[in-house]
């Protein structure tokens, strides 16, 4: 058996003309334009990339999209009168503070300070509770696109068995939440976790968000199983380059698994594509609009 790929960039592709399509609708109806604003503190050369991306898909979309690039050296003062600046800002209807903060700055101090409404990471304590609640939050984006994935595969996940490898707030944990809400049975998995194999044979739909390359074997997954590799790992090759390798061992994953996204070209396509989703509906409800059809 040789494993459907799932293929996330013709599914984010897809999304992000949706989402266009809405955005364009809301402009020609309401007169409202969803704004975007990403902040990006020093220079992390993949930061860098990943906030090139973002603007260019944000104003692809239709959307107005705002860098704010600090040096290094900020202080949290004057990175927190930043964020307050931009919460009052009308124009503004996303705020994503590009993450890790260089050393020295406070981390959840700054995702704190953001106004929930325009939390488009879904980091703050607000969205994450809500999230846990069960009520309408905005949500992280990288677990927004596993479940679209998935459901690339399956129309209902209810009844099944799912394993999120992994329970960072940023990743694993609000998975959990999303996977819940379609009725799946969730096992969650850490570094502490026993027998690892043995809980991965029992899922239907693996999610494995740990970073470290290649963990998951084939021989650890369910005949059919349906796999979302959420880990971008960069490894050496041969000729001194590297090359980006997720947490599964894909090609032995490949003859076992049912459906499976590639690394790279799968979830890591859905995340800015979920960003622009997060940005058109935080715009919709502040405008005091109905959620919109994506
Ligand atoms: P974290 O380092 O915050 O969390 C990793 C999790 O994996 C922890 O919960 C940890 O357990 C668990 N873990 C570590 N070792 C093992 C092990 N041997 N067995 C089982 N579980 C283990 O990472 P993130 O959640 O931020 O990211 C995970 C991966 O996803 C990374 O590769 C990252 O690059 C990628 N990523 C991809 C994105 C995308 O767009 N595709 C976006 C964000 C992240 P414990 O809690 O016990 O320490």
């Amino acid at each position: 058996m040789t494993a459907r790929i799932i293929d996330g960039k013709v599914i984010a592709a897809e999304l992000r003309g949706r989402v266009a399509d809405e955005v364009a609708r809301v402009k020609r109806e309401h007169n409202l334009v969803p704004g975007l604003a990403v902040v990006l503190v020093g220079n992390d050369p993949a930061s860098e990339v990943y906030v090139r991306s973002k603007h260019t898909q944000t104003q692809a979309a239709g959307m107005a999209s705002f860098e704010h690039k600090l040096p290094a050296d900020v202080s949290q003062a004057d990175l927190l009168g930043l964020v307050a600046r931009l919460n009052r800002d009308p124009a503004v209807h996303g705020i994503l503070v590009q993450l890790p903060l260089p050393k020295g700055l406070n981390t959840e101090a700054v995702i704190n300070a953001i106004d929930p409404a325009k939390d488009v990471d879904g980091l703050h304590p607000n969205n994450a509770g809500r999230l846990a609640g069960g009520f309408e939050a905005l949500s992280p984006c990288t677990p927004l696109g596993s479940i679209i994935l998935t459901k690339s595969v399956h129309a209902s996940l209810e009844g099944m068995n799912a394993i999120v490898i992994g329970r960072s707030n940023l990743v694993g944990r609000p998975l959990v939440q999303l996977l819940l809400n379609e009725n799946a049975t969730v096992t969650i998995a850490h570094s502490r976790s026993r027998d690892l194999p043995g809980l991965v044979k029992r899922a239907d739909l693996v999610y494995a968000a740990v970073g470290k390359p290649e963990m998951v074997r084939g021989d650890w997954l369910k005949p059919g199983a349906t796999v979302i590799d959420i880990g971008i790992n960069r490894i050496p090759k041969d000729d001194g380059k590297t090359r980006l390798v997720g947490d599964v061992a894909y090609q032995e994953a490949l003859d076992v698994a049912g459906a499976i996204t590639p690394v790279p070209g799968g979830v890591g396509q859905m995340t800015v594509a979920c960003l622009l989703v997060n940005t058109l509906r935080a715009a919709c409800a502040i405008a005091g609009l109905p959620k919109p059809a994506v």
